[in-house]
C-alpha cells in the first residue's frame, strides 16, 4: 500500500492538478512551485520510496518519467528556452515525499544548485 501523498493522488483520494497521464506515469502541478512551471512526474503502478530503492529491472520506468517530462516541455513550448529535471533522494537532497518523482522546473532562468548555504 502506498500511503504517501502521491499514492493518494494516484488513487484520486486527494485532488491534484493533473497535466499528463498514461499507463505508467502521472504528472501534476507541484503545490508549492519553485519556478513558473513546476510539474511532478511519478510512476503510477509501483511504489518505489527513493532512487536508492530502484532495481535494475525498473530502469525503464525512470526513462518513462524523463521522456514524459521532455514531451510535456516540448508541448508547452518550454523546450527551446530549456528546463531542469531533478530527483531528490533522502534527507540531504530534501526529499519529503517517499514515492520517487521527477521535478520539471521551467519558465524562467533557473538559479544554480549545490550545497546549502
Ligand atoms: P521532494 O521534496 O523532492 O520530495 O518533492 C516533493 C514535492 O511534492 C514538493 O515540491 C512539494 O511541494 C510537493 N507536494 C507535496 N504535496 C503535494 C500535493 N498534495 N500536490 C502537489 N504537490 C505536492
Amino acid at each position: 500500500m502506498n500511503d504517501t501523498i502521491f499514492g493518494k493522488i494516484i488513487r484520486r483520494e486527494i485532488p491534484a492538478t493533473i497535466v499528463y497521464e498514461d499507463e505508467h506515469v502521472l504528472a501534476f502541478k507541484d503545490i508549492a512551485p519553485q519556478a513558473p512551471v513546476h510539474v511532478l512526474f511519478i510512476p503510477k503502478q509501483v511504489h518505489i520510496p527513493t532512487l536508492d530503492d530502484l532495481k535494475p529491472d525498473q530502469a525503464e520506468l525512470v526513462g518513462r518519467l524523463v521522456l514524459a517530462a521532455a514531451e510535456y516541455a516540448r508541448k508547452e513550448g518550454l523546450a527551446e528556452d530549456g528546463y531542469r529535471v531533478v530527483m531528490n533522494c533522502r534527507d540531504h537532497a530534501g526529499q519529503t515525499v517517499y514515492h520517487i518523482h521527477l521535478h520539471l522546473l521551467a519558465g524562467a532562468p533557473l538559479g544554480r544548485f549545490g550545497t546549502a548555504h
